[in-house]
């Protein structure tokens, strides 16, 4: 036999599983995106044992036809890409179609959907990413994506999770981003029988705040508005005063899409110069919206990197909004609210 061999399909889906499914929290974040990408305006997410053994999303998005719903399922199956050239402009958060192929490779789901135009829905169940039959299903519009037993079937994985409180507090840190990066849904979300969060979908970004950080947090927030010819940026810096000793929050959107972003933190804190203590970090949800071509967000399995074509101009355009934000508030403090 020789030495190098193609790897049978199914370890190789595995192994392509474990690049886009982490943890609970990866399942969450990328159920949320296809549901987000569906036009949701109202979106549930529960969890039992921190997502390791249940997780439900529920939307009322378009949904899945019935026939096309085994395909969905199916490694870079998507409705969202057709062409090379379409990876120049991708206007939705999901574009791989990996993630339902992946999730259900180490998992056992089960799924029930219906679309606008048919009278009845349908369901499917997987297990291990093998499917069964497509079943006629009376459900509401929308989709149920239900993900039990994650890494029943990947031990090596399954062994380096974490205690259900760390898994279920990373799936909420997801759901919180998710809530934040689009006002307009209404986001809720259950832990073990116990609603955490409910935010209003009003589109309203303060609502969300509100919601999602707290009244208190929120109220050490200033507004931030500026639009350029090529980028607009809008949201909530912290007052200098209330920076605190973390980054953790820090919330960053690019087109709608929560990223990582090192460049935008820096131009963030850069405008802080000054102005705060050694040691302490400002806090934001800022909103980065900009032409699609002029970022890549193609970079990484998670999708939560990305690459500007103009650096120095992002940088640029958040570091004077939010300067822009903190002389404002100088020169016209706002009273606070006490009680
Ligand atoms: P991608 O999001 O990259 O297209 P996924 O594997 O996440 O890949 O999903 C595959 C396809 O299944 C999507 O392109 C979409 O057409 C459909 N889909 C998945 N989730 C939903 C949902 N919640 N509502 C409607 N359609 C969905
Ligand atoms: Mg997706």
């Amino acid at each position: 036999m020789p030495n190098i061999q193609v790897l049978d399909p199914h370890v190789a889906d595995l192994i392509a599983a474990g690049e886009v499914v982490e943890r609970p929290a990866s399942v969450a974040k990328e159920l949320m995106e296809n549901a987000i990408d569906a036009g949701a305006s109202a979106i549930t997410v529960e969890i039992s044992h921190g997502g390791m053994t249940f997780l439900r999303v529920t939307d009322d998005g378009k949904g899945i036809p019935a026939g096309e719903l085994k395909t969905a399922f199916l490694r870079h199956a998507t409705s969202k890409l057709r062409t090379e050239y379409d990876l120049e402009a991708i206007g939705t958060l999901g574009f791989r179609g990996e993630a339902l192929a992946a999730i259900s490779a180490v998992s056992r789901v089960e799924v029930m959907t219906r679309t606008a135009d048919a009278p009845l829905g349908a369901s499917l169940a997987l297990e291990g990413g093998v499917p069964g039959q497509v079943e006629e299903a009376g459900c509401p519009l929308g989709t149920t994506m239900v993900v039990r037993d994650l890494f029943y079937n990947t031990p090596a994985r399954l062994k380096f999770m974490k205690k259900d409180a760390a898994e279920g507090a990373a799936v909420f840190a997801v759901v919180q981003r998710a809530a934040l990066s689009h006002p307009e849904v209404s986001v809720k979300f259950i832990r073990d029988g116990k609603q955490e969060l409910l935010t209003p979908g009003d589109g309203q970004l303060q609502s969300a705040v509100y919601s999602v950080l707290g009244r208190e947090l929120a109220l050490g927030f200033r507004p931030v508005k500026s639009s350029g010819e090529d980028m607009t940026v809008t949201g909530f810096v912290s007052m200098p005063a209330c920076c605190r000793g973390s980054r953790s929050w820090q919330f960053f959107f690019v087109n709608g899409r929560q990223v990582k972003s090192p460049l935008m933190a820096a131009a963030l804190e850069q405008a802080y110069q000054n102005q705060k203590m050694v040691g302490k970090f400002p806090g934001c949800v800022l909103h980065l919206e900009l032409r699609l071509s002029a970022v890549d967000v193609n970079v990484h399995p998670a999708k939560t990197e990305v690459k500007f074509g103009q650096e120095r101009q992002v940088f640029s355009a958040i570091y004077h909004a939010v300067l822009s934000a903190l002389e404002r508030d100088r020169s016209h403090p706002q009273v606070e609210l006490k009680n």
